[in-house]
Protein backbone atom coordinates (compact mmCIF):
# COMPACT_ATOMS: atom_id res chain seq x y z
CA UNK A 1 0.00 0.00 0.00
CA UNK A 2 0.73 3.46 -0.54
CA UNK A 3 1.36 6.36 1.77
CA UNK A 4 0.69 10.27 0.75
CA UNK A 5 2.29 12.37 3.07
CA UNK A 6 0.12 15.77 3.27
CA UNK A 7 1.00 19.40 4.40
CA UNK A 8 -1.06 22.22 4.04
CA UNK A 9 -0.30 25.94 4.71
CA UNK A 10 -3.78 27.76 5.95
CA UNK A 11 -4.63 31.81 6.93
CA UNK A 12 -6.14 32.42 9.93
CA UNK A 13 -9.50 35.07 9.35
CA UNK A 14 -12.47 35.69 10.99
CA UNK A 15 -15.49 34.12 9.16
CA UNK A 16 -18.45 36.59 9.76
CA UNK A 17 -21.27 34.50 8.21
CA UNK A 18 -19.89 31.85 10.93
CA UNK A 19 -19.29 33.82 13.88
CA UNK A 20 -15.54 32.06 14.13
CA UNK A 21 -12.01 31.80 13.36
CA UNK A 22 -11.28 29.63 10.57
CA UNK A 23 -7.72 28.48 9.42
CA UNK A 24 -8.92 28.78 5.98
CA UNK A 25 -6.68 26.16 3.43
CA UNK A 26 -4.36 28.35 0.87
CA UNK A 27 -2.27 25.68 -0.28
CA UNK A 28 -2.09 22.00 -0.23
CA UNK A 29 1.26 19.88 -1.09
CA UNK A 30 1.85 16.40 -0.69
CA UNK A 31 4.25 13.25 -2.16
CA UNK A 32 3.22 9.93 -3.00
CA UNK A 33 5.82 7.12 -1.61
CA UNK A 34 5.39 3.29 -2.14
CA UNK A 35 5.65 0.84 0.67
CA UNK A 36 9.77 1.30 0.70
CA UNK A 37 9.04 4.88 0.66
CA UNK A 38 10.53 6.33 -1.95
CA UNK A 39 8.74 9.06 -3.49
CA UNK A 40 6.84 8.26 -6.61
CA UNK A 41 4.54 11.03 -7.39
CA UNK A 42 4.29 15.08 -5.89
CA UNK A 43 1.13 17.44 -5.50
CA UNK A 44 1.20 20.70 -5.17
CA UNK A 45 -1.95 23.63 -5.64
CA UNK A 46 -2.38 26.91 -4.18
CA UNK A 47 -6.10 27.92 -2.96
CA UNK A 48 -7.22 30.97 -4.07
CA UNK A 49 -8.97 32.32 -0.49
CA UNK A 50 -13.06 33.10 -0.06
CA UNK A 51 -13.21 34.37 3.21
CA UNK A 52 -10.11 35.85 4.39
CA UNK A 53 -8.80 38.06 0.93
CA UNK A 54 -5.93 39.26 2.79
CA UNK A 55 -3.13 37.22 4.14
CA UNK A 56 -1.94 37.88 7.47
CA UNK A 57 1.65 39.46 7.90
CA UNK A 58 2.79 36.22 9.56
CA UNK A 59 1.99 33.76 6.82
CA UNK A 60 3.46 36.05 4.22
CA UNK A 61 6.48 35.95 5.85
CA UNK A 62 6.64 32.34 6.77
CA UNK A 63 5.41 31.13 3.40
CA UNK A 64 6.36 33.50 1.12
CA UNK A 65 3.21 33.48 -0.73
CA UNK A 66 1.33 36.74 -2.25
CA UNK A 67 -2.20 37.46 -2.20
CA UNK A 68 -1.71 38.14 -6.08
CA UNK A 69 -0.34 34.60 -6.27
CA UNK A 70 -3.47 33.29 -4.99
CA UNK A 71 -6.04 35.31 -6.70
CA UNK A 72 -3.63 34.38 -9.17
CA UNK A 73 -4.02 30.43 -9.18
CA UNK A 74 -7.80 31.00 -9.18
CA UNK A 75 -8.75 27.60 -7.91
CA UNK A 76 -11.57 27.22 -5.63
CA UNK A 77 -10.97 24.38 -2.60
CA UNK A 78 -13.62 22.18 -3.81
CA UNK A 79 -11.36 22.18 -7.42
CA UNK A 80 -8.29 21.66 -5.74
CA UNK A 81 -9.71 18.77 -2.86
CA UNK A 82 -11.29 16.84 -5.78
CA UNK A 83 -7.61 16.60 -7.83
CA UNK A 84 -6.29 16.01 -4.03
CA UNK A 85 -8.47 13.21 -3.79
CA UNK A 86 -7.66 11.98 -7.04
CA UNK A 87 -3.91 12.05 -6.14
CA UNK A 88 -4.79 10.32 -2.66
CA UNK A 89 -6.85 7.16 -4.25
CA UNK A 90 -6.69 4.69 -1.80
CA UNK A 91 -3.17 5.54 0.24
CA UNK A 92 -2.66 5.85 3.42
CA UNK A 93 -2.77 8.80 4.56
CA UNK A 94 0.09 10.77 6.53
CA UNK A 95 0.61 14.44 8.25
CA UNK A 96 2.87 15.46 11.19
CA UNK A 97 0.68 16.04 13.84
CA UNK A 98 -3.29 15.87 13.96
CA UNK A 99 -3.23 20.01 12.96
CA UNK A 100 -3.61 19.54 9.12
CA UNK A 101 -5.87 16.23 9.44
CA UNK A 102 -8.27 18.64 11.66
CA UNK A 103 -7.85 22.10 9.20
CA UNK A 104 -8.50 19.86 6.69
CA UNK A 105 -11.96 18.68 8.15
CA UNK A 106 -12.72 22.10 9.01
CA UNK A 107 -12.71 23.09 5.27
CA UNK A 108 -14.32 20.38 4.56
CA UNK A 109 -17.06 21.41 6.88
CA UNK A 110 -17.44 24.76 5.81
CA UNK A 111 -17.03 24.66 2.13
CA UNK A 112 -18.75 21.33 1.92
CA UNK A 113 -20.73 21.44 4.85
CA UNK A 114 -19.57 17.83 5.53
CA UNK A 115 -18.25 16.75 9.41
CA UNK A 116 -16.17 13.84 7.92
CA UNK A 117 -13.57 13.58 5.34
CA UNK A 118 -14.74 9.88 3.99
CA UNK A 119 -12.24 10.14 0.70
CA UNK A 120 -9.64 9.09 3.68
CA UNK A 121 -9.89 5.54 4.64
CA UNK A 122 -6.57 5.47 6.82
CA UNK A 123 -4.38 7.46 8.61
CA UNK A 124 -1.06 8.02 9.95
CA UNK A 125 -0.09 10.61 12.26
CA UNK A 126 3.73 10.25 11.99
CA UNK A 127 4.72 12.72 14.65
CA UNK A 128 2.81 10.23 17.32
CA UNK A 129 4.83 7.03 15.50
CA UNK A 130 8.12 9.11 15.44
CA UNK A 131 8.05 10.16 18.93
CA UNK A 132 7.86 6.82 20.26
CA UNK A 133 10.20 5.95 18.03
CA UNK A 134 12.95 8.20 19.09
CA UNK A 135 12.22 7.61 22.38
CA UNK A 136 10.81 11.43 22.92
CA UNK A 137 7.66 11.13 24.54
CA UNK A 138 6.30 13.91 26.35
CA UNK A 139 2.83 15.07 27.18
CA UNK A 140 3.65 18.21 27.84
CA UNK A 141 5.35 19.44 24.56
CA UNK A 142 5.11 17.85 21.09
CA UNK A 143 8.28 17.28 18.81
CA UNK A 144 8.14 19.84 15.77
CA UNK A 145 9.43 18.39 12.29
CA UNK A 146 12.39 20.42 12.66
CA UNK A 147 13.57 18.82 15.44
CA UNK A 148 12.78 15.06 14.52
CA UNK A 149 14.79 15.91 11.22
CA UNK A 150 17.91 17.13 13.60
CA UNK A 151 17.62 14.13 14.94
CA UNK A 152 18.23 12.36 12.08
CA UNK A 153 20.24 14.15 10.90
CA UNK A 154 18.05 14.41 7.45
CA UNK A 155 19.45 18.07 5.54
CA UNK A 156 16.87 20.94 4.27
CA UNK A 157 17.02 24.27 3.38
CA UNK A 158 15.44 26.74 6.23
CA UNK A 159 14.29 28.90 3.40
CA UNK A 160 12.27 26.27 1.94
CA UNK A 161 10.57 25.10 4.57
CA UNK A 162 6.92 26.18 5.13
CA UNK A 163 5.96 25.57 1.95
CA UNK A 164 3.49 22.84 1.82
CA UNK A 165 5.19 20.49 -0.71
CA UNK A 166 8.71 21.37 0.69
CA UNK A 167 7.45 20.63 4.64
CA UNK A 168 5.74 16.99 3.13
CA UNK A 169 9.09 16.01 1.12
CA UNK A 170 10.83 16.85 4.76
CA UNK A 171 8.48 14.39 6.35
CA UNK A 172 8.68 11.88 3.92
CA UNK A 173 12.62 11.95 4.60
CA UNK A 174 12.15 11.59 8.34
CA UNK A 175 9.42 9.26 7.89
CA UNK A 176 12.00 6.86 5.77
CA UNK A 177 14.36 6.81 8.37
CA UNK A 178 12.33 6.10 11.48
CA UNK A 179 10.21 3.22 9.52
CA UNK A 180 9.85 -0.13 10.71
CA UNK A 181 7.69 -2.07 8.49
CA UNK A 182 6.71 -4.24 12.07
CA UNK A 183 6.06 -1.17 14.31
CA UNK A 184 4.81 1.01 12.13
CA UNK A 185 0.82 -0.73 11.33
CA UNK A 186 -0.15 -0.25 14.90
CA UNK A 187 -0.24 3.63 14.26
CA UNK A 188 -2.42 3.54 11.32
CA UNK A 189 -5.99 4.21 12.24
CA UNK A 190 -9.54 3.03 10.21
CA UNK A 191 -10.93 6.62 9.62
CA UNK A 192 -14.21 5.89 11.08
CA UNK A 193 -16.25 6.76 14.04
CA UNK A 194 -14.22 6.57 16.57
CA UNK A 195 -11.42 7.97 14.45
CA UNK A 196 -13.35 10.95 14.65
CA UNK A 197 -14.45 10.84 18.44
CA UNK A 198 -10.51 10.67 19.01
CA UNK A 199 -9.26 13.41 16.95
CA UNK A 200 -11.77 16.47 17.99
CA UNK A 201 -11.39 15.30 21.58
CA UNK A 202 -10.16 18.18 23.24
CA UNK A 203 -7.03 17.53 26.23
CA UNK A 204 -7.72 19.17 28.71
CA UNK A 205 -5.67 20.36 32.30
CA UNK A 206 -7.47 20.32 35.41
CA UNK A 207 -7.10 23.41 37.67
CA UNK A 208 -9.70 22.60 39.85
CA UNK A 209 -8.74 21.35 43.05
CA UNK A 210 -12.21 19.60 43.98
CA UNK A 211 -13.03 18.27 40.20
CA UNK A 212 -14.30 14.46 40.72
CA UNK A 213 -11.73 14.22 38.06
CA UNK A 214 -9.17 14.34 40.19
CA UNK A 215 -8.66 10.97 42.47
CA UNK A 216 -6.55 12.32 45.18
CA UNK A 217 -5.08 9.16 46.21
CA UNK A 218 -2.63 9.36 43.68
CA UNK A 219 -1.23 12.72 45.42
CA UNK A 220 1.36 11.26 47.29
CA UNK A 221 5.11 11.27 46.89
CA UNK A 222 7.67 9.25 47.38
CA UNK A 223 10.84 10.09 48.96
CA UNK A 224 13.79 9.86 46.71
CA UNK A 225 16.26 8.50 49.12
CA UNK A 226 14.81 5.92 50.93
CA UNK A 227 11.04 5.15 48.75
CA UNK A 228 9.00 5.76 51.66
CA UNK A 229 5.65 7.63 51.50
CA UNK A 230 6.44 11.35 52.29
CA UNK A 231 4.52 13.71 54.92
CA UNK A 232 2.66 16.31 53.06
CA UNK A 233 3.92 19.93 55.05
CA UNK A 234 2.37 22.80 53.17
CA UNK A 235 -1.20 22.91 50.87
CA UNK A 236 -1.93 22.50 47.49
CA UNK A 237 -1.29 24.96 45.38
CA UNK A 238 -2.06 25.66 41.79
CA UNK A 239 1.43 27.00 39.41
CA UNK A 240 1.95 26.35 36.29
CA UNK A 241 -0.53 23.60 35.28
CA UNK A 242 0.41 22.05 38.45
CA UNK A 243 -0.55 21.15 42.29
CA UNK A 244 2.66 21.81 44.24
CA UNK A 245 3.35 20.94 47.85
CA UNK A 246 6.27 20.88 49.98
CA UNK A 247 7.06 17.07 51.41
CA UNK A 248 9.23 15.96 54.04
CA UNK A 249 10.17 12.18 54.94
CA UNK A 250 9.89 11.02 58.38
CA UNK A 251 12.75 8.64 57.65
CA UNK A 252 15.84 10.63 56.46
CA UNK A 253 14.34 14.13 57.20
CA UNK A 254 14.79 14.96 52.97
CA UNK A 255 12.38 17.28 51.69
CA UNK A 256 11.16 18.10 48.37
CA UNK A 257 8.85 20.26 46.35
CA UNK A 258 6.29 17.24 44.93
CA UNK A 259 4.38 18.45 41.85
CA UNK A 260 1.08 16.59 40.05
CA UNK A 261 -0.80 17.37 36.98
CA UNK A 262 -3.93 16.17 35.60
CA UNK A 263 -4.73 15.78 32.06
CA UNK A 264 -7.86 14.75 30.55
CA UNK A 265 -7.25 12.99 27.40
CA UNK A 266 -9.23 10.33 24.93
CA UNK A 267 -7.64 8.05 26.85
CA UNK A 268 -8.27 8.77 30.33
CA UNK A 269 -6.77 10.96 32.98
CA UNK A 270 -2.99 11.26 32.43
CA UNK A 271 -1.31 11.98 35.76
CA UNK A 272 2.55 13.36 35.77
CA UNK A 273 3.93 13.51 38.94
CA UNK A 274 7.55 15.32 39.33
CA UNK A 275 9.91 16.29 42.07
CA UNK A 276 12.09 19.11 42.65
CA UNK A 277 14.04 20.75 45.23
CA UNK A 278 12.73 23.11 47.40
CA UNK A 279 13.80 26.57 46.24
CA UNK A 280 15.37 28.77 49.08
CA UNK A 281 12.83 31.95 50.88
CA UNK A 282 14.48 34.50 48.64
CA UNK A 283 13.27 32.71 45.34
CA UNK A 284 9.86 32.19 47.03
CA UNK A 285 9.58 36.00 47.64
CA UNK A 286 9.78 36.67 43.93
CA UNK A 287 7.59 33.60 43.23
CA UNK A 288 5.02 35.64 45.07
CA UNK A 289 6.00 38.98 43.44
CA UNK A 290 5.25 37.51 40.11
CA UNK A 291 1.70 35.84 40.62
ZN1 LIG B 1 13.50 9.13 52.91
Amino acid sequence: MDFVIMDLEWNGTYSKHHHHFFSEIIEFGAVKCDANLNVIDEFSMLVTPQIGKKLNSHVKELTHISTQELLDSNNTFTHVLSKFKKFLGDSILVTWGTSDILVLMENCKYYLNRNDIDFVKFYCNLQAYSEKKLDKVDTAHQMGLKTCADLLSVEYDDKELHRALSDSKLTAMCFKRVFDPVKLPKYIESVDDEFYRKISFKNTQIYDFNSPLIDKREMYFLCEKCGRKARRKTKWKVKNRSFRAEFRCLKCKNEFEGRISFKQTYDGIKIDKRISDIKDKTDKNNDRQEE
